[in-house]
């Protein structure tokens, strides 16, 4: 039985995940694009900056970004690898609970502003209990994160047309496939000042509403891959357990197999 741990919800190879920063009144926009071609983003937020001119209010951070992810992005941007440790823990912590009050759930992601860190900056949201943060540095890739903490995408949204037809054309192989992930970061107000909102609409026409990619949030990538992580299996590798709240699918044998929540699956019965 040749076992893997390498398909999306679905049992699909494939993934788009987006990731805006800032929370400018852009956003409005940009999530009325998303919405009509049912692709998902997660939007880092300064909660410092709400209701400051060209920032999203408070009181719509609920409703705008509902089916979207908010995630941290500081109370007030600074550069974290020049700040004292005390208040890296306070720029985190308090956007942390000012997020949560409005989203309504455990806001566990976040994005560095400006996309800086060092090392002390990575141990100390490790410490904080975040579970990813974005970079941004471009890889021109379509991996998995090796190191959530340091999450580097795809690319930059002026890149991102570029290289949709290379991961359209990716194709699962019959020995195996690896999961291809394509994660797009930017800011909506680009759209705006460069004036090729164009742009974001063709890239969602080209790439929403397919049978073949997955489209999560940013956390829903991280929690479904530690969910997986979680799977409890046989010293035979035929018994697999699924402890988790989610269904999870692995590739036996190169075949999809979903494992319901609580589900024990007998792989060699397969
Ligand atoms: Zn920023």
């Amino acid at each position: 039985m040749k076992l893997a741990y390498n398909l999306f919800p679905g049992g699909l190879s494939k993934a788009l995940t987006l990731s805006y920063d800032d929370g400018r009144i852009h956003d409005r926009k940009l999530i009325d694009i998303l919405n009509r071609h049912g692709i998902k983003s997660t939007f880092h937020l300064n909660s410092g900056k709400f209701g400051m001119q060209g920032y999203i209010e408070a009181e719509e951070v609920t409703a705008l970004y509902s089916g979207h992810e908010v995630s941290v992005h500081t109370v007030t941007h600074p550069f974290l690898e020049q700040t004292p440790r005390e208040r890296i823990i306070m720029e985190v912590v308090e956007d942390r609970r000012s997020l949560e009050g409005l989203a309504g759930y455990p806001v566990r992601g976040m994005s560095y502003p400006f996309g800086t860190y060092n090392a002390e900056v990575v141990s100390i949201l490790k410490a904080l209990g975040i579970q990813y943060s974005r970079t941004t540095q471009s890889t021109k890739r379509f991996d998995l994160p090796e190191e959530p903490l340091l999450w580097h995408p795809t690319c930059h949204h002026r890149d991102m047309l570029a290289l949709s037809e290379e991961f359209l054309a990716l194709t699962p192989k019959p020995w195996g496939t690896k999961p291809s992930l394509f994660y797009v970061w930017g800011h909506s107000y680009e759209f705006h000042d460069n004036n090729n909102w164009e742009d974001i609409e063709r890239f969602c026409s080209l790439m929403g509403g397919r049978s073949d990619i997955w489209y999560a949030t940013n956390m829903e990538i991280i929690d479904y891959f530690q969910a997986l992580d979680r799977l409890q299996l046989s010293v035979d590798g035929s018994i697999l357990h699924n402890p988790s709240a989610s269904p999870l699918w692995v590739s036996a044998n190169n075949q999809p197999v979903e494992i319901g929540p609580g589900q024990t699956v007998r792989l060699g019965e397969l």
